[in-house]
């Protein structure tokens, strides 16, 4: 298979579940795209104006999801592990029909995602894929809190770090290269929240299908759900998820070196918003093989992470 060619899956893949913020049960059905069409989100509960484009322009609500929206308020919601999965795997193309306005949850992490589409199996086009590669440093921070996007050579590495007052969350860091680490633990991490702000998370209209199966809850000094932890950095691996999943709003994979302190989906999406608003920051290339000995997808994902 050419990794630098764009690719579709090859079946149809369906998933139904809770989506984690309305409660609602939910269908979705990720069909094969012809090259250049992008991931495209179908509101198929709707018969007009129901493409939504999970573009960085189109994110509409960063509140504990990435919600993505057209011109005519029809919108999709937590699109950011489906998308993180679509990253890893290098699906460059691909129409996700859904029946409502929220991707089901899952597990909390990408694990069902990658399963599944890695059972469909690709479709590999003769079209080049193209790139972002970025070409001067970019910066955004709210306080104390920051991420930075700067140029590499060839490679998307992630240093990410969280700072909680709560022992068994406080202070995770993880630095990895997408495309070149064994990446499950960072797939198979779940989303996560204290027990303590679940009543808040709650009033505030959110979590409504939230539970120990899809999102770890921490309690003080413990974890509620039955068997613990999936992996010693658990959270600050479903922040890489999230990142990945919300870098890939760009539209393209990315070449860049990502540094972020307590961030989530508001800086990301503000992040890519101030680096696209300047031509100077990032250039788009169409990569062919002979000029790139890398392979930009993450091989160790398609060995299935199950
Ligand atoms: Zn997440």
């Amino acid at each position: 298979m050419s990794y630098l060619t764009q690719k579709t899956i090859q079946q149809p893949v369906s998933f139904k579940g809770v989506a984690l913020h309305s409660g609602k049960i939910v269908n979705i059905c990720i069909k094969p795209a012809i090259p250049n069409h992008g991931v495209v989100f179908k509101r198929i509960d709707l018969d007009k104006n129901n493409l939504v484009y999970p573009n960085f322009m189109n994110v509409t609500n960063t509140s504990l999801n990435t919600t993505i929206e057209n011109e005519f308020g029809v919108k999709v919601s937590t699109i950011e592990h489906l998308m993180g999965a679509l990253f890893g795997l290098g699906i460059d193309n691909a129409l996700i029909e859904i029946n409502n306005d929220e991707v089901p949850i899952l597990d909390g992490s990408a694990k069902e995602f990658i399963k599944k589409i890695l059972c469909s199996g690709y479709d590999v086009s003769d079209k080049p894929i193209k790139i972002v590669k970025i070409k001067k440093k970019v910066e955004y921070s709210d306080g104390e809190r920051f991420i930075t996007i700067e140029p590499s050579t060839l490679s998307l590495n992630i240093d990410f770090e969280l700072k909680y007052n709560n022992q068994i969350i406080g202070n995770q860091r993880n630095k990895v290269k997408v495309y070149e680490d064994e990446l499950s633990d960072v797939y198979n991490s779940r989303t996560f929240c204290l027990y303590e702000d679940i009543e808040l998370i709650k009033k505030n209209g959110l979590a409504k299908g939230g539970s120990l199966e899809n999102a770890i809850v921490v309690k003080d000094n413990e974890i509620l759900n039955d068997n613990g932890l999936r992996n010693d950095k658990e959270f600050v691996n479903h922040k890489i998820l999230d990142c990945i999943g919300d870098l890939y709003t760009s539209g393209f994979r990315i070449i860049a070196n990502v540094k972020c302190s307590q961030g989530g989906h508001y800086l990301t999406n503000q992040l890519l918003r101030k680096t696209f608003r300047d031509e100077k920051n990032y250039s788009i290339l169409e990569i062919k093989e002979r000029n790139l000995p890398h392979t930009l997808i993450n091989k160790t994902l398609l060995k299935s992470i199950a």
